[in-house]
C-alpha cells in the first residue's frame, strides 16, 4: 500500500491520476488533494478517495470548501503555506500536478520528505533546475518523470551507460498548428489553439503546444533530467504522437517508447514503478496507425523552440525568464488580451531587457521569476493600449 498525495487534483494530470489509484484501492491510499479554487471537483474526489486532507490555494475558496466537506471528518485548508504543507505530509509518492511556477515551492516541501515525486509539472524544473535536483539529491527524494516524453527517455536511458547514448531525440506532435502558415497563425483563436489534435490537456499547456514553447520547456527538463550535453538534444515532429522520444546508443541502436497518447500510460508508470500495474488502454493498433511520419520543427512558424534552446544554451537566469514570461503571455492569450503571435514575442523582449545574475537559491529564482512577469505584464499591456 502506498499514500499518494496529488498537488493539483482537479486538473488534467490530477483527474488521470486520480482515475489510476481509483482502480487499485488495495494498493493506494490518498493523503492530501489539492486544487487552486475548483472546490467542487476537489471535494468530490476527496470525498470519493477517502482523502485525509484537502486543501485550496485560494485562500478565499476556504470557506467554500469547508462546506462542501463539513461532517465528512477530511480536514480542510486554504493558502500557499498550507499548499506546502500539505506536501510536507510524507506521501510516499506525490504527483506533482500544479500548472506553472505556483508549484515550485509545493515540490520543494514534498521533496524535502524524501520520497517519491512523479514531476508532471514541468515549469518548476525549467526556472530552478539546479535548486530542485540539489534539494532532492540531499533528501534522498527520487523523482520520476511523468511528462511522455521524459517517461518514454527514462523507459529508454541506461543510466549505468550515459556515455554510450548519442542522442535523445524528443517527439512532437506539431500541435494544432503544425500546417498553419505564419499569416494564418496571426489569427487563431484561443479555442483553436486549445484544440490538440493528438492529446486532451489543461489550457496552459495545450497553448504551450500550439505555440511550441512545450517542446521547449521540455527540451530544458530533459537537460536537467538526464546526464547529456545539450547539443545531444534533437526535437524532431512526429505527427502521430506514437513513439514518445527514443535514445539513439553510440553503436546506432536507437531505443524508442511507443503507446497510445494517453497521460495514464505514463503516470501509471511512475505510480507502479519500479512495477507495471494495469492502466486502461486498448493494445497499440500499429496496423490501424498505418504509418509513422517525422519532419523537422520549423523555426521560423515557431520561434518559440529556438528562445527556448538559447535559454538552455546560456544557462543561469534565462530558463526562468523564458518560462515565466511565457507563463504571463499564455495567460494574457487565455484571456483574449493578446493575439497567438505575440506570445513568443513578449517572451523574446522580456528575455532581451532583463539579464539579471545566476540564481542559485528558491528565493532568488521567485525574485527572477517575479520580475520577468512585471516586465512581461508591461509588455501585455502594450499589446493590448
Ligand atoms: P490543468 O490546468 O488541467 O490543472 C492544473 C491544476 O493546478 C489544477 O488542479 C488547478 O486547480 C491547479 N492550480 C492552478 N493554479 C494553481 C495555483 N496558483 N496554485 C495551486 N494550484 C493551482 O493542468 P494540467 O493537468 O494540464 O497540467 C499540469 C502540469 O502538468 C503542467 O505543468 C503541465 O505542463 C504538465 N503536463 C501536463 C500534461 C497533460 O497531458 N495535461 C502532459 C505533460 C505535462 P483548479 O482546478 O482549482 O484551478
Amino acid at each position: 500500500m502506498k499514500t499518494v498525495t496529488i498537488l493539483g487534483a482537479t486538473g488534467s494530470i490530477g483527474t488521470s491520476t486520480l482515475d489510476l489509484i481509483e482502480r487499485e484501492p488495495e494498493n493506494f491510499q490518498v493523503l492530501a488533494l489539492t486544487a487552486n479554487c475548483d472546490v467542487e471537483k476537489l471535494a468530490v474526489a476527496a470525498i470519493r478517495t477517502n482523502a485525509r486532507r484537502a486543501v485550496v490555494a485560494d485562500e478565499a475558496c476556504l470557506h467554500d470548501l469547508r462546506a462542501a466537506l463539513v461532517g465528512t471528518g477530511i480536514e480542510t485548508a486554504g493558502g500557499a503555506q498550507a499548499l506546502c504543507e500539505a506536501a510536507a505530509m510524507g506521501a510516499d509518492v506525490t504527483m506533482a500536478a500544479i500548472v506553472g511556477c505556483a508549484g515550485l515551492e509545493p515540490v520543494l516541501a514534498a521533496i524535502e520528505q524524501g520520497g517519491t515525486i512523479i514531476l508532471a509539472n514541468k515549469e518548476p524544473l525549467v526556472s530552478a533546475g539546479d535548486v530542485i535536483l540539489a534539494a532532492a539529491a540531499k533528501h534522498g527524494a527520487t523523482l520520476l518523470p511523468a511528462d511522455s516524453e521524459h517517461n518514454a527517455i527514462f523507459q529508454c536511458f541506461d543510466s549505468a551507460r550515459p556515455h554510450r547514448v548519442r542522442r535523445i531525440i524528443l517527439t512532437a506532435s506539431g500541435g494544432p498548428f503544425r500546417d498553419k502558415t505564419l499569416e494564418e497563425m496571426r489569427h487563431m483563436t484561443l479555442e483553436q489553439a486549445v484544440a490538440h489534435p493528438n492529446w486532451s490537456m489543461g489550457a496552459k499547456i495545450s497553448v504551450d503546444s500550439a505555440t511550441l514553447m512545450n517542446k521547449g520547456l521540455e527540451l530544458i527538463e530533459a537537460a536537467r533530467l538526464f546526464p547529456v550535453a545539450n547539443h545531444q538534444l534533437e526535437v524532431i515532429v512526429h505527427r502521430q504522437s506514437v513513439i514518445h522520444s527514443m535514445v539513439e546508443y553510440v553503436d546506432g541502436s536507437v531505443l524508442a517508447q511507443l503507446g497510445p497518447p494517453d497521460m495514464r500510460t505514463p503516470i501509471a508508470y511512475c505510480l507502479a514503478w519500479p512495477d507495471r500495474m494495469a492502466a486502461p488502454m486498448p493494445p497499440l493498433d500499429l496496423v490501424a496507425i498505418g504509418r509513422l511520419d517525422f519532419e523537422a520543427p520549423d523555426p521560423v512558424r515557431f520561434p518559440a523552440l529556438r528562445l527556448a534552446r538559447e535559454a538552455l544554451e546560456a544557462g543561469g537566469a534565462r530558463p526562468a525568464i523564458l518560462n515565466a514570461a511565457n507563463e504571463v503571455a499564455v495567460a494574457a492569450f487565455l484571456e483574449r488580451r493578446i493575439g497567438f503571435l505575440e506570445i513568443a514575442a513578449i517572451v523574446e523582449d522580456t528575455l532581451n531587457c532583463y539579464d539579471p545574475a545566476a540564481p542559485d537559491s528558491v528565493e532568488e529564482v521567485l525574485v527572477v521569476d517575479a520580475e520577468a512577469r512585471r516586465l512581461a505584464g508591461v509588455r501585455v499591456k502594450d499589446c493590448v493600449a
